[in-house]
């Protein structure tokens, strides 16, 4: 019992200068610098960089992967709150740069690019996507060549967050004569180096303070270019991508939570006639239906943050089904909002057509809604001995029976 408290109270603790990290580090920033990134299409590496002087991601990684969960939750929704693409850019440095650094970085170089982009120093991005196709990893065509000095590297990336502002691009790229079709490896580019073209930015529905950019390359890098073991790179991925797909999740629940909030106190400000729209079954239920729908995914987001840390492990299945469902959940919400706010949702005078424009992408970056639920069906489509016998038992005892005359 003692220990119990003892322990909450030093989780209290560590949440407090987790928070205290985060408003250091964001009292620099205003509304408008949030409107200007919006208006620019970009969130200026500033904002990282003020993330890691105040020790935000050194204090997210100090415990461990996951054991930094909650911390990766405070960092996703308070940012969300205030600017979707610094959210956007905080998780790629986090979650994939310095996750992939953190867990794989073994020379010098590689450690010392480690401690740069936990204080900020080094921005990095995540490239899987090429423009055949982002979905099947599997086809990626981007080469690497073993070469007497290292690798020569070759390929096009695009749509990728951040590309920018970034100092470097985390690559996934086959080696050449892979054994396997699967066999991928991770790549540290420095997007200043030679042979290196930013061929610039795609103009897109939502999160606009984020850039999606495209980059080709055609590189000779040194031999510690190459980040953990060749040839696993996708599990490496897999394996870094769960971590996004928790913080995407935890951003989604924070903008369906303030669309909510609006839609409510809309719904009880406004009158038709002289009722409130509040009043009216249709609205009142459809609010109901989005809070029990909302209050769901939060309690299973907790539920999985707390099991990753008891574990130390992130269960695969799991974040993907909440990811899917959380899309869908928060598109929905948030698209309730802007039909209860009428004409005024639809109009950049409220946030929720924002908010709106801006949930969409979570059911593509990722992980496709489609590509999770293959992820999801595929831990369906398993041997279960318990209930393959009792469905055996009763197609045995599946036959009509005969009709028992009860009038003699
Ligand atoms: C704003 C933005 C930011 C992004 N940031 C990054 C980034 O930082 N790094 C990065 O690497 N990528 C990034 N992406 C790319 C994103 O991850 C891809 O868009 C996504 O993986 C899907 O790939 P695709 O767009 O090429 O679609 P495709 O793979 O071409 O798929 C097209 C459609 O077919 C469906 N489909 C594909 N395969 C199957 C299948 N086997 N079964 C059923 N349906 C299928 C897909 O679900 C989708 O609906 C970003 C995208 C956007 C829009």
């Amino acid at each position: 019992m003692t220990w119990a408290v003892e322990q909450s109270t030093a989780e209290e603790d560590q949440a407090l200068e987790f928070r205290n990290q985060l408003e250091d580090a964001l009292a620099g920033f205003d509304a408008e610098d949030f409107e200007r990134w919006e208006r620019e299409g970009r969130t200026p590496r500033e904002l990282p960089a003020a993330l890691g002087r105040a020790g935000v991601f050194r204090h997210r990684w100090k415990d461990g992967a996951e054991e930094g969960l909650p911390r990766l939750v405070t960092m996703s929704q308070t940012l969300y709150r205030l600017s979707s693409g610094a959210a956007v850019v905080a998780m790629g440095q986090s979650e994939m740069f310095i996750g992939a650094l953190r867990w794989l970085a073994e020379t010098p170089y590689q450690l010392s690019l480690l401690e740069e982009a936990l204080d900020g120093r080094t921005i990095g991005c995540f490239g899987a996507t090429e423009p055949h196709g982002g979905s099947n990893l599997r086809g990626l065509r981007t080469t690497a060549y073993a070469d007497p000095d290292g690798w020569r590297l070759r390929g096009c990336k695009r749509y990728i967050s951040n590309v920018s502002q970034a100092d470097y691009i985390l690559v996934l790229a086959r080696p050449e004569n892979p054994a396997h079709v699967s066999d991928l490896s991770l790549f540290l580019v420095p997007l200043d180096h030679p042979g290196v073209s930013f061929d610039g930015v795609f103009d897109t529905v939502g999160l606009r303070s984020c850039d999606a950019g495209q980059v080709t390359f055609d590189v000779k890098l040194p031999p510690d270019a190459l980040l953990g073991k060749s040839g696993i790179g996708l599990l490496y991925a897999t394996h870094l991508l769960q971590f996004e797909r928790l913080a995407i999740c935890a951003q989604l629940a924070e903008a369906a939570e303030h669309a909510l909030h609006l839609a409510v106190a809309y719904a009880r400000r406004r009158t038709t006639g002289d009722a409130r729209i509040m009043d009216k079954q249709a609205i009142r239920h459809r609010l109901a239906t989005c809070r029990a729908e909302l209050w769901n995914v939060q309690g299973r987001l907790r539920e999985l943050v707390s099991m990753a840390e008891r574990d130390r492990r992130m269960p695969a299945h799991e974040i993907s089904a909440l990811k899917l469902t959380t899309g869908d959940i928060a598109c929905r919400i948030v698209d309730a909002a802007l039909q209860i706010f009428g004409a005024r949702g639809y109009t950049q005078n409220f946030p929720v057509e924002r908010l709106w424009r801006d949930v969409r992408l979570s059911r593509l970056g990722g992980g496709t809604d489609e590509v999770l639920a293959d992820l999801v069906a595929s831990g369906l489509d398993r041997r279960d001995p318990t209930t393959d016998s009792l469905l055996s038992d009763l197609e045995h005892l599946d036959v009509p029976r005969f009709i028992t005359d009860h009038t003699t």
